[in-house]
């Protein structure tokens, strides 16, 4: 999703929006495809009794040649100068090559694939469709100079999620099975444009240096809670349902129901403040794919909001989304048994 830096005509404003797996905007066909089945698998290993680790890490799946398309897409020959038979020493030459004379970014791209099995490469040119967005060129950009610091911010909020579900699976009586390590990090700019921030799909994130979104860290990790929220959503489920449509279509397709996209209307529904300029909330927005998957990466991103202040000590969020109408309770109930472990830590209303 995107967010627009002119409040609309609510508070918050802005916009935009993620090429959720509805959206077929990814046209890299190779790394959209095998990801569905990788991370189903994870779930339906671990049965409720078995031990609960520190920490659920999917191991790292990405292939050396999956690591040479995203860090060299289209220059076979460059990608060829690394040999090793390691696949992980390979990938570490390739992340190695490709940036090289970007020391700093080079240091970063290594450390966060040491520790998640992540690799930042870059997208590949296309024409995206983009629903209520129109047409959009996006060609590829690397995370480096001026844009930096979008790395410094992915780095940071891959740690954080890390922490974040280490106190999760701490807590919880079963197992946590939620993938948000070993991605692939697709870098690119929106010609012209600042839309869209960022977009999911087959365990890949794609990146907008120039994204509305992208203001902050915080802005940022939020963001990415959405979007990996999507690849899970998209994975829970054998078939081409998403897990949002089936669990928690029925309340949002109510709410909308009610509402139609009437902001004022849907804003005690709308888990985070997030409006397309000139139409509604994101998670009721129409043209945008099922707007119930917007509305389930959103209910994620609040869990993820409230949740993380609760383990980091920090104030409570007021008021707590599901202290809202029931319809509210009834979705966040849904979502933290199905991905979070039933763990939850915002206290009772
Ligand atoms: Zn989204």
């Amino acid at each position: 999703m995107i967010r627009l830096a002119k409040p609309g005509f609510f508070a918050p404003l802005l916009l935009a929006a993620c090429g959720t797996p509805a959206v077929p905007s990814d046209p890299a066909p190779a790394s959209a495809s095998a990801p569905a089945s990788a991370p189903a698998s994870a779930s339906a290993s671990a049965s409720a009794a078995a031990p609960v680790p520190a920490s659920v890490p999917a191991p790292p799946s990405l292939s050396a040649d999956e690591a040479a398309t995203l860090l060299f897409p289209g220059d076979a020959p460059a990608a060829a100068a690394c040999t090793e038979i390691d696949p992980r020493a390979r990938i570490r030459c390739l992340i190695g090559k490709r940036y090289e004379g970007h020391a700093s970014a080079r240091a970063t791209v290594l450390s966060l694939y040491e520790k998640t099995g992540s690799v930042v490469g870059v997208e590949e040119p296309y024409v995206m469709e983009g629903g209520f967005r129109g047409s959009i060129r996006i060609v590829p950009e690397l995370p480096v100079g001026r844009y930096e610091k979008h790395l410094t911010w992915i780095a940071e909020a891959s740690a954080d999620f890390d922490a974040f579900f280490d106190g999760i699976t701490a807590r919880a009586k079963a197992g946590v099975h939620y993938r948000h390590r070993a991605l692939s990090w697709k870098f690119f700019r929106s010609v012209g444009r600042t839309t869209p921030s960022a977009y999911a799909s087959g365990w890949s994130i794609g990146y907008n240096v120039s994204g509305s979104l992208h203001g902050s860290a915080e802005a940022v990790r939020e963001t990415l809670f959405h979007e990996i929220f999507h690849l899970n959503d998209a994975a829970r489920l054998s078939g081409p349902e998403p897990w949002s449509r089936k669990k928690l279509g029925s309340i949002h397709d109510a709410i909308l129901q009610k509402c139609s996209t009437k902001p004022s209307c849907l804003a005690p529904y709308a888990p985070m403040p997030t409006m397309v300029r000139g139409g509604t909330y994101y998670a009721f927005q129409p043209n945008n794919g099922d707007a119930v998957n917007e509305y389930g990466a959103d209910l994620a991103a609040r869990y993820y909001r409230e949740t993380r202040a609760v383990l980091r000590g920090e104030k409570p969020i007021k008021p707590a989304f599901k202290c809202g109408p029931e319809e509210n309770g009834r979705a966040w109930n849904i979502l933290v048994d199905e991905f979070f472990g039933g763990v939850d830590l915002v206290p009772e209303c």
